[in-house]
């Protein structure tokens, strides 16, 4: 099993080469788009890469298709949205999730983060922060180092990641205290080479003391959500989170949009779902539960097409069952084990039951044509 791991993040202003071009990758501010924001992107999408936006499992919105020859434009065209940062080090460190639930304390709190982060130490390019203080948690099935969350005693708390317990804050310490904990990570030696996780750290023993110690217990988490209306709008999701450019415009009429990390969109304030095509709006609609990378051709390590495929089984799937169809045994598009993984080898599809797409495969060199008839398909 052979596959190239980046050392960094790619961003806007770092974009990685695809299959299909460069791929773009945007970290909204407060992981919200304005209608006008919203609008900018779709523009850019169309005019200056093949108009296919990806969402990413960090809440991230990805252009594909852009050339080294537009790029320069599509930046100049996104910062006048205010969505681009003004260098490469100011994109990396900015990587702060919100929960799409957010009201004006927690936007302040993100905001506030953000705009304390240059004071931090330099941190490992998959390093994050995540600000979850909405009414329940959502955030926490999605990977992040630092979190602020609300305590099940009321009031906020600050939590190194892999510790059951946070440390009390208000609001207008926090920003303060989550770098102090960031600093605190980088001197208790959780970087190695540049790489390094909290939970790695805390799994090694290592607490943080003093205002950063944990002792308050954070509120019990929601599970994510499905499509469908929510207290402060509409949730719509995208088959393997991928929609054309001209949806995102018309979503961007509809109000302004919340990044999940659940391939999904929040249309702020709409009280009905809208009925477009290439929406998911049906939260029992089996395309939800199944997870195809991008694949040949767009990805240059895919060792085989993955979403006509997934295309394909989803209707077979067993009920709860969660498909994970992966162009290599890297398994971008969902690490976590699945209920059943295809990986993409040089002799065919390798099949894996309860697993990841590197996992021990229980059976191996499959040809696509023949895998809807496998009795796990059936
Ligand atoms: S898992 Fe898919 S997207 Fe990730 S490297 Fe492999 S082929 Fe590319």
């Amino acid at each position: 099993m052979s596959f190239t791991v980046q050392g960094w993040c790619p961003g806007a202003l770092r974009p990685m080469a695809s299959g299909d071009g460069l791929v773009v990758r945007l970290r909204p501010p407060g992981g919200r788009l304005n209608t006008r924001a919203a609008a900018a992107v779709a523009e850019a999408a169309l005019r200056f890469g093949s108009g296919v936006i990806d969402l990413s499992g960090r809440a991230n919105v990805q252009l594909r298709g852009v050339t080294r020859e537009s790029h320069a434009p599509l930046i100049a065209a996104l910062r006048g949205a205010g969505l681009i940062d003004a260098d490469i080090a100011a994109e990396t460190r900015r990587n702060i999730l919100v929960t799409p639930f957010a009201d004006a304390a927690t936007d302040a709190l993100a905001a506030a983060l953000a705009g304390v982060l240059a004071t931090a130490p330099a941190l490992p390019g998959k390093f994050g922060f995540a600000v979850d203080t909405g009414a329940a948690p959502v955030l926490r099935e999605t990977p992040a180092d630092i979190r602020l969350e609300r305590a099940a005693a009321g009031g906020l708390i600050l939590r190194a990641e892999g510790l059951a317990e946070g440390a009390p804050v208000t609001a207008a310490e926090a920003p303060a205290a989550a770098i102090a904990l960031a600093q605190w990570f980088v001197a208790a030696g959780g970087v190695t080479d540049g790489r390094g996780r909290m939970a790695a750290l805390i799994a090694r023993g290592a607490r943080p003391e003093g205002a950063l110690a944990p002792r308050l217990a954070p509120a019990s988490a929601c599970a994510p959500p499905g499509p469908g209306l929510c207290p402060t709008g509409a949730l719509v999701a995208f088959p393997f989170g991928q929609m054309r450019a001209e949806l995102l415009a018309e979503l961007a009429g509809l109000g302004a949009l919340r990044l999940t990390p659940w391939r999904m969109l929040l249309i702020e304030g709409l009280s009905y779902l809208p009925d477009l095509p290439g929406l998911i709006t049906d939260p029992a609609a089996p395309l939800l539960r199944v997870y195809a990378c991008t694949g040949a051709p767009g990805c240059p390590q895919a060792l085989a097409e993955t979403r006509p495929l997934a295309r394909t089984l989803a209707p077979q799937l067993p009920p709860e069952a969660v498909l994970h169809v992966s162009g290599c045994a890297k398994g971008c598009a969902h690490p976590a084990p699945a209920t059943l993984t295809l990986t993409a080898t040089p002799a065919g599809f390798d099949l894996i039951a309860r697993g990841r797409a590197a996992d021990t495969p229980c059976r191996r060199a499959l040809g696509a044509a023949d895998i809807p008839s496998l009795p796990e398909f059936s």
